[in-house]
Formats: structure tokens, sequence, C-alpha cells
């Protein structure tokens, strides 16, 4: 450039740009020699489109730590997300509804295989590409993943852990290939949080049946899933008892909740218990009181900080990518520093939850993952998700309360993550125990 100012009387030319004289034009460049005229075409000619970043949001490569078939299976899912997801759910969203045709279309996916093997035992290195998986799926859809962890997270694992072998050789199978979907019926509509101490549903003992009665709500997947594990206390030993109660038994019946701000693609059903016959064949022969459902508890709630994971990761791609595109004064948002700092705290969150969650998986699958240990991150995710979709809203000005932008629906989901699976309250209260050895639990 200095070159071509030295040799070029830049002020002629500018000159020139105001009233063009041809003749005056012309005799300038004939007098250039060709180094000088290709630099000049070269100034004049169209500037390519600036070359930007990739949108991606793993910021520490943790992708790079997977196995190659773990890998795989990352990639695999992401491509359905996006191909078969993306473009409808917000559809379903709004008409408050599951696209229940994704069921085929994840059987064909084959994931829970990749979990459970054709023996139904849990795969070495299972809980990482569990937790990969989860965070795939809710980088896109909150909800998809919400009814994907109903089924083969709380479902599959009370019948892993407190199933009999012959349950679980009945069960499972059929579970990892979506031929049976499966629901878990804990929450009561008066007791939430306390449901451990204040279970109503009970269960009684008459010949060769178990008689349930009671309520329980909130319960996902339970409009259409052919069975849902139903906890309830025995009235004669005061324990809690899991049973596999089949979708047409008499005295079953679910109503599906209407009115919800978050996660409206999960049908989560309201079900009542009325002298339910249960066989005691379909008793959960391994769970014996509220330990067994505490144990799946813990296996799940890594799940749901993944999903605070996927969450926050897709609205901080969909934010970069639309501060990218969207202009205003002239330039892209993304070029203005405040709209940079959103993207930075965002893409900090990101990182700093997908690490932990790495960590808390791999502790998953080496056994050693504490109660506090789940809790912590589900607590610190569901906090940082929240702020990270409050920025991606932040970041699409008016057009962040659109769900055509995506990132109105991240920012209702993160509601129900943050209450579901201990509230951010109860599991602040399971870390504070074990750290200051003083229960603060009333
Ligand atoms: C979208 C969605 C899907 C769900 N899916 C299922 C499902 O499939 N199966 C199922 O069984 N359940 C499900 N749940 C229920 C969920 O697990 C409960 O909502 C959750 O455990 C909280 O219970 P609660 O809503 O009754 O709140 P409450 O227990 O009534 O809590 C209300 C408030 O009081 C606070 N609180 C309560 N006790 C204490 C305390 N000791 N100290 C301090 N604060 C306290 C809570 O933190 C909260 O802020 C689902 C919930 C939602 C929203």
């Amino acid at each position: 450039m200095m070159a071509l100012t030295k040799e070029v009387d830049m002020a002629k030319v500018a000159k020139l740009s105001e009233k063009v004289d041809l003749g005056q034009l012309l005799s300038l460049v004939s007098s250039m020699d060709e180094r000088t005229l290709q630099q000049l075409l070269k100034l004049a000619a169209p500037k390519a489109p600036k070359a930007l970043p990739v949108v991606d949001g793993d910021f520490f490569d943790i992708g790079a730590l997977l196995t190659p078939k773990q890998r795989e299976v990352q990639l695999k899912v992401r491509r359905f997300m996006e191909d078969e997801v993306e473009p409808i759910i917000n559809a379903y969203w709004q008409r408050d509804e599951f696209p229940r045709q994704l069921i085929g279309k994840l059987k064909d996916l084959d994931i829970i295989g990749e979990l459970f093997g054709e023996d139904g035992r849990r795969r070495e290195g299972a809980a990482v590409l569990e937790g990969i998986i989860g965070m795939e799926m809710a980088r896109v859809d909150v909800s998809t993943t919400t009814f994907f962890g109903v089924h083969s997270g709380l479902a599959m694992w009370s019948i892993y852990l407190g199933g009999s072998e012959a349950q679980r050789r009945e069960w499972l199978p059929r579970l990892r290939d979506f031929e049976v979907i499966g629901a878990f019926g804990l929450t009561e509509p008066d007791v939430g949080s306390a449901v451990s101490q204040g279970m109503t549903t009970t269960c009684r003992r008459e010949g060769d049946d178990w008689v349930l009665n009671g309520q329980k709500y909130w319960i996902g997947n339970a409009t259409f899933s052919d069975f849902t594990i139903i906890w309830a206390k025995d009235e004669a030993d005061g324990q809690v008892k899991g049973f596999i109660v089949r979708q047409e038994t008499p005295g079953f019946s679910v109503t599906k909740i209407e009115g919800k701000i978050a996660l409206r693609a999960v049908e989560n059903g309201h079900v009542t218990l009325s002298n339910c016959r249960v066989r005691e064949a379909d008793r959960l022969q391994n769970a014996h009181s509220f330990r067994t459902t505490a144990d799946v508890l813990r296996m799940t709630r890594a799940g749901v900080a993944w999903q605070g994971v996927g969450c926050g990761m897709g609205a901080y791609e969909k934010s970069l990518a639309y501060a990218q595109k969207r202009t205003q004064f002239g330039r892209p948002i993304a070029s203005f520093q405040l709209v940079q700092n959103l993207l930075v705290q965002m893409l900090g969150n990101v990182t700093a939850m997908q690490t932990m969650c790495l960590r808390l998986s791999q502790l998953q699958d080496a056994g050693t993952m504490r109660d506090e240990q789940a809790s912590l991150a589900k607590v610190f995710t569901a906090k940082r998700c929240r702020e990270t979709v409050a920025l991606a809203r932040e970041l699409h000005g008016g057009k962040g309360i659109l769900l055509e932008n995506h990132v109105a629906r991240y920012f209702a989901d993160t509601e129900a993550i943050y209450s579901y699976e201990g509230t951010n309250e109860i599991n602040s209260l399971v870390v504070g125990r074990a750290i200051t050895g003083y229960s603060a639990f009333v």
C-alpha cells in the first residue's frame, strides 16, 4: 500500500473520483507501469467477505477427550438433533405436544445400545457418553433430552437398580430398542422436595397382588408411555416400594398437565391410582426402601446437570451466529465491545459447565461419584445455564422473545432444569451438609 501511494499520485486519483475526466484518467493510467496498474486493479476489486471464526461452543476441546467411538456417537446425535428435531420443535413446543414420530427415529439411531449392552449391563464409559448425548440433545432442544432422560435414565435405572435379574431381562432390552416407553412417578401434587418423608401414595399386599392408591404429579411421558414406575409406601412396614404399572391397568389414569411455560414439548401427566391392582411379579424385587429411589436419582441427577451444559451451549452458539450476521449502525453487532462481553460471559459459563460435568461423569464411570458431587454439578449448571440463556435472550434484542430464533425456548426451558431432579435449594442443602458436617434440612 505504501509503495503504491508513492508511485501513484493519490491526490490526482481522488480528484478524478469527484468528477471523471476521461482523457485525464486515460493519460494517468497509460503513465503507469504494469506492476502499479495491477496493484491499483487489486485495490479497486470488490473485497471478499471477511472469513469469520467457526461458531463452536466446545472452546476447551472436550471432544478431544472422548474415545473415537464416543466422538462418533456425539456427532451422530448432533446430526440427528439438527436435521430431525430443530426444524420441527418450535411448532410442537407451541402446541404443547411431544413429537412422537421421533421415537422411531431415536430407535434407528440406536444410542441406548451404546450405554446398555446386549446383556443389559452398563457399558464401560457409559456415564461420560450419556452426558455427552444429553449435552448434544439439549444443545438443540431440552424437551427431547427430557423425554430421553425419563425413558433411558429414570425408568431404565429404576429397573436396573431395583429389578430382579428376570425383570432386567424382560424390560431393559425392550426399553433400549424403544419397543416400550417408560415413565417415572415419584412426585405428588402436594409433596415434591419432601417426598422421601411425606409420600402419601400407598401400596397394600393382597394375595399375589398389590393394591395402589394415590396420585403422582409432573410425570414425564406418562400420557403415552407403556408403563410408569410408581413409588408407593407399604401400609404394612412403612417402606417405599417400586412397581412397574402398565398403562392399561384398571385403576391407573393419566391427565395431561396444561399451561406450562417451560418444556412444553414434554408431556407431563397427573396420574391417579384408584385401587390399582399390580401383580407381585411387577414389584421391583430389589427395591426395599427409598434408598433405591435415591440411588436412581443420584445417577440421573448428573444427566440433568448435562442438560444445563447443552442448553447453555446451544444458546451461546445461536447468539454468536446471530451477532455475526445482525447489523446495527452499519456494523455487525459482534463488533461491539459490550456484545462481545456478553458472548465471553456465556462462553465462560459453558466451558466451566462442560469441564465440571465431564469430570463428574468420569467419577460416575469409576463408581466413586458421591451424592454431593452430583448435587454441586446440578446447582452450578442450573445457575450458570439460567444466566447464559438470559444473556442470549438479551443479545437477540426484541427477537430474543421470539421462538423462531430458538433462544426464547432455551430461556423458558431452563426454568424446568432449575427446579426438577432436586431444586436448587435442596441440592445446595445436600452439598452444604457434606462440606460443613451439619445438616440444614428441616
Ligand atoms: C417439567 C417438570 C418435569 C418433571 N418430571 C418429573 C417426573 O417425570 N417424575 C417425577 O416424579 N417428578 C417430576 N418432576 C417433579 C420435580 O422433581 C419437582 O418439581 C421437584 O422435586 C420440586 O418439587 P415441587 O415442585 O413440589 O416444589 P416444592 O418441594 O414444593 O418446593 C417449593 C420451593 O420450596 C423450596 N424448599 C422446599 N423444601 C425446602 C427446604 N427444606 N429448605 C429450603 N427450601 C425448600 C424449594 O427449593 C422450592 O423453591 C418434574 C417437574 C417439572 C417442573
